[in-house]
């Protein structure tokens, strides 16, 4: 009897933390991420590269390019993917007044409800450039706001490969921050997942809180 109880206690400190609701194959989970979209050149690749490898991903789109192209915003939510809010302009919303900060959220998340029907919950700063205001006036807004936790720095041209290094440095709960916008970050695609694959991670969503969750 005593036995048992140390063997169930052994176990609780040994094994690993899986989600209660985890797929097969996956200890944990890791939002992709893409901001600045939708781009023309790059997002049907991107959508392409994706469904390849039944992987699911969160777009953050600047309010302004979505306007442009509704067409692509809808393409990405119909292949499953999360919507996010990246400002209508991309500015550095720490050097704006309230009243912009304000507009930039808002009418961003107007723009993508008009396109998609949803309202976004999830919110990137451009730069990751926030403070407490920002922050705030995003919470009023109903957004949560996701920063990430791995840079690789697709957008400052770095090839494929290094891409791929820094994405595979992203842990059970971890946020990657790419870009819609480049060749390289597209080829990264399959090779980041199969990686995270044999890490036992597997490609999640971002909840209303910013956590990492299956799926
Ligand atoms: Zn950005």
């Amino acid at each position: 009897m005593l036995s048992r109880a140390l063997l169930v206690i052994a176990l609780l400190f040994v094994a690993p933390v899986v989600p209660a609701n985890a797929a097969p194959g996956c200890s944990g989970y890791v939002a992709l991420t893409y901001d600045d979209g939708p781009n023309p050149a790059f997002v049907r690749p991107l959508l392409a590269a994706l469904k390849a490898v039944r992987a699911r991903a969160t777009f953050f789109d600047v309010g302004a390019r979505a306007e442009e192209q509704p067409g692509l915003v809808r393409e990405t939510v119909r292949a499953g993917h999360w919507l996010g809010n990246h400002s209508w302009s991309h500015p550095a919303l720490t050097t704006l007044p309230p009243e912009e900060v304000t507009a930039e959220l808002a009418k961003t998340q107007d723009v993508l409800r008009e396109i998609t029907g949803r309202t976004p919950a999830l919110f990137r700063p451009p730069y990751g450039d926030t403070n407490a205001a920002v922050r705030d006036e995003a919470r009023r807004q109903g957004l949560a706001e996701v920063l990430w936790t791995v840079d690789t720095v697709d957008w400052s041209g770095v090839p494929t490969d290094a891409i791929v290094r820094s994405a595979l440095g992203a842990k059970a709960g971890g946020i990657i921050l790419m870009h819609d916008g480049y060749q390289t970050t597209v080829d990264a695609v399959p090779l980041v997942v199969k990686g995270l694959k044999k890490k036992g991670l597997c490609p999640g969503r971002i909840d209303h809180r910013g956590r990492v969750v299956a799926p």
